[in-house]
């Protein structure tokens, strides 16, 4: 872990620890100088780290994890705490984005028919993409949304989006551990409802701020609610539902498959839950604060963690090792080496054929599906080798079957860029 407490020469209000090697950080503050160049430094890594650390409310110190990326105004792995100052943007759009599985006690031996039964099966009670149920699924939650006036007014729709998949980095995977046990793993969040919320509520801070006199300059995109202010425990009620919602999404999710592999006569034996973009009120050094953590897992000593891969490798489940320097969190995945542009330019279809034979696919592998190959990930090993001192790896699952959207965004849809989680 490398300690910062300067940064271009300024030093920082609070550090910054990063669960990064010296190489990797070497490569930021070279990213770091081309984006100054080109003035878009609150794209880059580094600077938002800066920006974050200069909020007067963060306590401590700021954390991030091995797998981070710039994202829209932190980074993607970035983890913080505070007494009651929530920045919207920050958790970002997909709030309650998280990964969860199952693993049951069929030990895969190879019958691809079967593996090719179960993705239809899927495909077939989930849908992908934008699209939604024609009937939607029967869930309690509805009712808690009464509180919540923005989550009440998207309701109809959030109920027809209840136990879909969505796109982007978004996934459902067959794997096998090291005995052979077959999984399913999904990763998933609150489809369109976490957004609403998040743009809705980042105007509502940008105004407030302006009032109260903000404390971060207009670039940096932090405006922040306090907890104790009518927005700000509105925003927070509205931000609980979505992540229930987004749970109840992976959860409904499951049951597909559950019973899929009931009909089957195969039987779960374990389900492992896992949120990655979310606010918590947590005790951290004696201290009640909100934990934000974008792009990161709460790794508690103990708590048994789903860490995503790519297409190719599959996902790690690991144990918390309650490390209080990264406010005990760990990494979400492997994040992104490349953008989803840099990746559909440079990598080949025919590279990515030869990464994925043998993993059946609900889709066949085209240029539609660059921006998610293997190679435009990280090396997850690598994330995993800084990160020892906060998870111990349990089980390295090996992908067999994959199912994702691979369906583009219409015009309309891409009006607000969505940051991957
Ligand atoms: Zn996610």
């Amino acid at each position: 872990m490398l300690i910062i407490d300067k940064l271009f020469g300024k030093p920082l209000a609070r550090p910054v620890k990063l669960w990064i090697s010296q190489d990797e950080f070497d490569t930021l503050v070279l990213d770091h100088s081309k984006r100054v160049e080109t003035h878009r430094e609150n794209e880059s890594a580094l600077q938002q780290f800066l920006n974050l650390a200069s909020l007067p409310f963060i306590e401590s110190w700021v954390a991030g994890m091995p797998d981070l990326h710039p994202g829209k105004s932190v980074c993607i792995g970035t983890v913080f705490a505070t007494r009651g100052q929530l920045v919207p943007n920050t958790t970002g759009v997909d709030i309650g984005c998280g990964m969860a599985a199952i693993k049951t006690d069929y030990v895969y031996d190879g019958n691809v028919a079967l593996l090719k039964e179960f993705v239809a099966g899927m495909k077939a009670n989930v849908p992908l993409g934008f699209n939604h149920r024609e009937v939607p699924l029967e869930d309690g939650i509805y009712e808690e949304a009464d509180e919540c006036p923005i989550s009440q007014r998207e309701l109809e729709k959030a109920k027809h989006a209840l136990g879909t998949l969505g796109g982007g980095n978004h996934f459902l995977s067959f794997d096998t551990d090291e005995e052979g046990f077959l999984y399913v793993v999904v990763h998933t969040g609150s489809r369109n409802l976490g957004l609403k919320i998040c743009s809705e509520y980042d105007e509502i801070a940008k105004l407030q701020n302006k009032k109260w006199c903000s404390v971060g300059e207009e670039g940096w995109e932090l405006a922040y609610l306090p907890i104790d202010s009518k927005e700000g425990g509105a925003y927070f009620k509205e931000l609980k539902f979505a992540q229930k919602y987004a749970k109840q999404n992976r959860h409904h999710i499951l049951e597909f498959a559950s019973r899929m592999f009931e009909a089957n006569g195969i039987h779960e034996t374990e389900r492992i839950e896992c949120i990655h973009n979310y606010i918590s009120v947590e005790n951290i050094m004696g201290k009640n604060l909100f934990v934000t953590r974008k792009g990161a897992v709460n790794a508690q000593e103990g708590k048994l963690v789903i860490i995503g891969g790519n297409q190719m490798t599959g996902s790690v489940i690991a144990v918390g090792k309650g490390n209080v320097q990264a406010f005990n969190s760990c990494s979400h995945g492997a994040g992104r080496a490349m953008s989803r542009t840099e990746a559909k330019n440079t990598l080949s279809v025919e590279e990515m054929k030869e990464q994925m034979k043998g993993i059946v696919t609900s889709e066949e592998i085209s240029e539609k599906m660059l921006d998610e190959a293997p190679n435009a990930y990280k090396n997850l090993q690598s994330v995993l080798d800084n990160e020892n001192d906060l998870v111990t790896v349990r089980n390295r699952l090996k992908t067999v079957a994959v199912i994702k959207d691979i369906e583009e965004a219409k015009p309309w849809q891409k009006k607000k860029p969505k940051v991957e989680e």
